[in-house]
Protein backbone atom coordinates (compact mmCIF):
# COMPACT_ATOMS: atom_id res chain seq x y z
CA UNK A 1 0.00 0.00 0.00
CA UNK A 2 0.98 3.51 -1.04
CA UNK A 3 0.86 5.80 1.93
CA UNK A 4 0.23 9.75 1.14
CA UNK A 5 2.42 12.06 3.45
CA UNK A 6 0.52 15.15 4.91
CA UNK A 7 2.14 18.30 4.44
CA UNK A 8 3.45 18.16 8.02
CA UNK A 9 4.51 14.37 7.83
CA UNK A 10 6.37 16.49 4.79
CA UNK A 11 8.68 18.53 7.04
CA UNK A 12 9.18 16.22 9.35
CA UNK A 13 10.49 13.66 6.48
CA UNK A 14 12.72 16.93 5.73
CA UNK A 15 14.15 17.01 9.03
CA UNK A 16 15.28 13.59 8.85
CA UNK A 17 16.52 14.15 5.32
CA UNK A 18 18.58 17.32 6.50
CA UNK A 19 20.29 15.04 8.93
CA UNK A 20 21.56 12.07 6.40
CA UNK A 21 22.03 15.44 4.41
CA UNK A 22 24.92 16.88 6.88
CA UNK A 23 26.53 13.44 7.60
CA UNK A 24 27.20 12.41 3.84
CA UNK A 25 28.51 16.13 3.57
CA UNK A 26 30.88 15.50 6.67
CA UNK A 27 31.53 11.84 5.39
CA UNK A 28 32.50 13.67 2.23
CA UNK A 29 34.80 15.86 3.93
CA UNK A 30 36.59 13.24 5.96
CA UNK A 31 37.28 10.96 2.94
CA UNK A 32 40.73 10.80 1.85
CA UNK A 33 44.18 8.95 0.92
CA UNK A 34 44.57 6.24 4.05
CA UNK A 35 41.14 7.31 5.69
CA UNK A 36 39.48 3.91 6.57
CA UNK A 37 35.67 2.90 6.02
CA UNK A 38 35.15 2.42 9.84
CA UNK A 39 36.42 6.28 10.52
CA UNK A 40 34.06 7.48 7.30
CA UNK A 41 31.56 5.10 9.60
CA UNK A 42 32.50 6.93 12.92
CA UNK A 43 31.62 10.58 11.49
CA UNK A 44 28.59 9.84 10.54
CA UNK A 45 27.28 8.39 13.51
CA UNK A 46 28.65 11.62 15.22
CA UNK A 47 26.62 13.26 12.91
CA UNK A 48 23.24 11.01 13.65
CA UNK A 49 24.33 11.55 17.40
CA UNK A 50 24.12 15.06 17.83
CA UNK A 51 21.41 15.46 15.69
CA UNK A 52 19.08 12.96 18.20
CA UNK A 53 18.38 10.82 15.12
CA UNK A 54 19.20 6.67 15.08
CA UNK A 55 20.32 4.78 11.66
CA UNK A 56 17.77 2.47 10.05
CA UNK A 57 21.02 0.82 8.53
CA UNK A 58 22.22 -0.37 11.64
CA UNK A 59 20.92 -3.68 12.56
CA UNK A 60 18.70 -3.95 9.25
CA UNK A 61 18.37 -7.63 8.30
CA UNK A 62 16.18 -8.35 4.73
CA UNK A 63 15.62 -11.35 4.13
CA UNK A 64 18.91 -11.92 2.00
CA UNK A 65 21.38 -10.89 5.13
CA UNK A 66 22.95 -13.24 6.40
CA UNK A 67 23.54 -11.11 9.56
CA UNK A 68 22.36 -7.75 10.50
CA UNK A 69 23.84 -4.54 8.90
CA UNK A 70 26.61 -3.59 11.39
CA UNK A 71 26.86 0.09 10.37
CA UNK A 72 24.90 3.39 9.61
CA UNK A 73 26.71 4.02 6.43
CA UNK A 74 26.84 1.43 3.21
CA UNK A 75 30.53 2.18 2.13
CA UNK A 76 30.69 0.98 -1.66
CA UNK A 77 35.03 1.16 -2.79
CA UNK A 78 35.36 0.10 -6.98
CA UNK A 79 33.70 -2.53 -8.10
CA UNK A 80 31.23 -2.64 -5.30
CA UNK A 81 28.03 -1.48 -6.41
CA UNK A 82 26.03 -1.03 -2.95
CA UNK A 83 25.66 -2.64 0.13
CA UNK A 84 29.41 -2.45 1.46
CA UNK A 85 30.47 -2.87 5.72
CA UNK A 86 32.65 -0.23 6.15
CA UNK A 87 35.54 -1.90 7.24
CA UNK A 88 39.28 -1.60 8.39
CA UNK A 89 40.20 -0.64 4.25
CA UNK A 90 42.01 2.64 4.04
CA UNK A 91 41.42 4.95 1.26
CA UNK A 92 43.72 4.40 -2.17
CA UNK A 93 44.99 7.07 -4.21
CA UNK A 94 41.88 6.81 -7.26
CA UNK A 95 39.25 5.15 -5.33
CA UNK A 96 35.94 5.64 -5.84
CA UNK A 97 33.73 5.18 -3.27
CA UNK A 98 30.02 4.85 -2.70
CA UNK A 99 28.33 6.29 0.75
CA UNK A 100 24.20 5.28 1.57
CA UNK A 101 23.35 6.63 4.50
CA UNK A 102 19.64 7.28 6.14
CA UNK A 103 18.43 8.62 9.32
CA UNK A 104 15.27 8.48 11.45
CA UNK A 105 14.17 11.57 13.63
CA UNK A 106 10.77 11.57 15.16
CA UNK A 107 10.14 8.16 13.47
CA UNK A 108 10.52 9.64 9.87
CA UNK A 109 13.26 8.28 7.74
CA UNK A 110 15.47 9.64 5.30
CA UNK A 111 18.21 7.70 2.77
CA UNK A 112 20.40 9.27 0.30
CA UNK A 113 23.41 8.39 -1.50
CA UNK A 114 26.70 9.91 -3.25
CA UNK A 115 29.36 8.62 -4.75
CA UNK A 116 32.89 10.82 -5.22
CA UNK A 117 36.67 9.81 -6.02
CA UNK A 118 39.11 10.46 -3.43
CA UNK A 119 42.73 11.40 -4.47
CA UNK A 120 43.28 11.71 -8.31
CA UNK A 121 40.21 10.99 -10.02
CA UNK A 122 40.16 8.67 -13.14
CA UNK A 123 38.40 10.12 -15.87
CA UNK A 124 36.49 7.33 -16.45
CA UNK A 125 35.53 7.18 -12.83
CA UNK A 126 34.51 11.33 -13.64
CA UNK A 127 32.16 10.76 -16.50
CA UNK A 128 30.49 7.48 -14.44
CA UNK A 129 29.42 9.57 -11.57
CA UNK A 130 28.26 12.67 -13.54
CA UNK A 131 26.31 10.51 -15.67
CA UNK A 132 24.42 8.43 -12.09
CA UNK A 133 24.31 12.67 -11.42
CA UNK A 134 22.38 13.52 -14.39
CA UNK A 135 20.16 10.19 -14.07
CA UNK A 136 19.12 11.33 -10.19
CA UNK A 137 17.93 14.67 -11.51
CA UNK A 138 16.12 12.84 -14.74
CA UNK A 139 14.19 11.01 -12.41
CA UNK A 140 13.68 13.74 -9.85
CA UNK A 141 12.31 15.93 -12.89
CA UNK A 142 10.04 13.13 -13.82
CA UNK A 143 8.65 13.11 -10.29
CA UNK A 144 5.99 15.21 -10.87
CA UNK A 145 2.40 14.98 -10.32
CA UNK A 146 0.52 13.65 -13.71
CA UNK A 147 3.54 11.38 -14.18
CA UNK A 148 3.50 8.00 -12.97
CA UNK A 149 6.17 5.49 -11.47
CA UNK A 150 7.51 4.72 -15.18
CA UNK A 151 8.11 7.82 -16.18
CA UNK A 152 10.69 8.28 -13.26
CA UNK A 153 12.14 4.67 -14.09
CA UNK A 154 12.12 5.46 -17.84
CA UNK A 155 14.00 8.73 -17.24
CA UNK A 156 17.16 7.18 -14.94
CA UNK A 157 17.19 4.36 -17.36
CA UNK A 158 17.49 6.58 -20.32
CA UNK A 159 20.20 8.70 -19.21
CA UNK A 160 22.58 5.34 -18.44
CA UNK A 161 21.84 3.48 -21.03
CA UNK A 162 22.71 6.33 -23.36
CA UNK A 163 26.04 6.31 -21.84
CA UNK A 164 26.90 2.94 -22.08
CA UNK A 165 26.53 1.55 -18.47
CA UNK A 166 24.79 -1.55 -16.83
CA UNK A 167 21.79 -1.08 -14.55
CA UNK A 168 21.84 -3.87 -11.73
CA UNK A 169 19.08 -6.35 -12.25
CA UNK A 170 16.32 -6.18 -9.87
CA UNK A 171 17.63 -3.00 -7.55
CA UNK A 172 16.66 0.60 -7.16
CA UNK A 173 14.38 3.06 -5.22
CA UNK A 174 11.24 2.69 -3.11
CA UNK A 175 8.78 4.44 -1.02
CA UNK A 176 9.67 5.85 2.10
CA UNK A 177 8.31 7.28 5.15
CA UNK A 178 7.76 5.44 8.65
CA UNK A 179 9.83 3.06 7.44
CA UNK A 180 12.85 3.13 5.18
CA UNK A 181 11.64 0.84 2.57
CA UNK A 182 7.46 1.13 1.45
CA UNK A 183 5.91 0.65 -1.53
CA UNK A 184 5.59 1.15 -4.83
CA UNK A 185 9.52 0.23 -5.98
CA UNK A 186 10.99 2.43 -8.10
CA UNK A 187 12.86 0.63 -10.69
CA UNK A 188 16.20 2.22 -12.67
CA UNK A 189 14.88 1.32 -15.99
CA UNK A 190 11.01 1.10 -17.50
CA UNK A 191 8.62 2.17 -20.01
CA UNK A 192 7.24 5.44 -19.69
CA UNK A 193 3.10 6.13 -18.99
CA UNK A 194 3.02 2.98 -16.86
CA UNK A 195 2.95 1.97 -13.55
CA UNK A 196 1.38 3.72 -10.61
CA UNK A 197 -0.08 7.57 -11.00
CA UNK A 198 2.19 10.11 -8.75
CA UNK A 199 0.41 12.13 -6.52
CA UNK A 200 1.40 15.10 -3.89
CA UNK A 201 2.42 13.49 -0.68
CA UNK A 202 4.34 10.32 -2.40
CA UNK A 203 7.55 10.37 -1.19
CA UNK A 204 10.56 8.22 -2.90
CA UNK A 205 13.79 7.13 -2.76
CA UNK A 206 15.07 7.16 -6.01
CA UNK A 207 18.79 5.71 -6.72
CA UNK A 208 20.32 4.96 -10.04
CA UNK A 209 23.19 2.34 -9.92
CA UNK A 210 25.35 2.58 -12.54
CA UNK A 211 28.37 -0.22 -13.55
CA UNK A 212 31.04 1.02 -15.80
CA UNK A 213 31.29 -2.36 -17.57
CA UNK A 214 27.65 -2.13 -19.09
CA UNK A 215 26.71 -5.45 -17.57
CA UNK A 216 23.70 -5.96 -15.28
CA UNK A 217 24.42 -8.77 -13.53
CA UNK A 218 26.43 -8.79 -10.07
CA UNK A 219 27.58 -10.89 -7.41
CA UNK A 220 26.98 -10.94 -3.70
CA UNK A 221 30.58 -10.89 -1.92
CA UNK A 222 31.33 -13.81 0.84
CA UNK A 223 29.83 -11.25 3.57
CA UNK A 224 26.44 -11.69 2.55
CA UNK A 225 25.88 -8.05 1.79
CA UNK A 226 28.48 -6.52 -0.51
CA UNK A 227 27.12 -6.64 -4.33
CA UNK A 228 29.75 -6.24 -6.89
CA UNK A 229 30.31 -5.74 -10.83
CA UNK A 230 30.71 -9.21 -12.51
CA UNK A 231 33.31 -8.24 -14.73
CA UNK A 232 35.26 -5.96 -11.87
CA UNK A 233 34.49 -3.02 -13.37
CA UNK A 234 33.35 0.03 -11.22
CA UNK A 235 30.17 1.09 -10.08
CA UNK A 236 28.42 4.49 -8.80
CA UNK A 237 25.51 4.74 -6.89
CA UNK A 238 23.58 8.28 -6.31
CA UNK A 239 20.35 8.78 -3.97
CA UNK A 240 17.95 11.03 -2.97
CA UNK A 241 14.34 11.47 -1.11
CA UNK A 242 11.82 12.86 -3.08
CA UNK A 243 8.27 14.29 -2.01
CA UNK A 244 5.96 14.69 -4.92
CA UNK A 245 3.69 17.55 -4.36
CA UNK A 246 1.53 20.46 -6.40
CA UNK A 247 4.57 21.99 -6.35
CA UNK A 248 6.87 19.95 -7.85
CA UNK A 249 9.50 17.44 -6.45
CA UNK A 250 10.97 18.50 -3.17
CA UNK A 251 14.29 17.25 -2.16
CA UNK A 252 13.80 15.84 1.62
CA UNK A 253 18.10 14.85 1.49
CA UNK A 254 19.49 17.94 -0.30
CA UNK A 255 22.83 19.21 1.08
CA UNK A 256 23.97 22.26 1.15
MG1 LIG B 1 20.08 4.44 0.50
MG1 LIG C 1 17.26 3.62 -0.69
Amino acid sequence: MVELKSNTALDAMHAAGQVVGRALTAVRQAARVGVSLLELDAVARRVLDEAGATSPFLGYRPSFAPTPFPAVVCASVNDAIVHGIPDRYRLRDGDLVSIDCGAELDGWVGDSAISFTVGRPRPADAHLIETAERALAAGIEAAVVGNRIGDIAHAVGSVCRAAGYGIPDGFGGHGIGRHMHEDPGVPNEGRPGRGLPLRHGMVLAIEPMLTAGGEDGYYAAPDGWTLRTTDGSRAAHVEHTVAITDEGPRILTARH
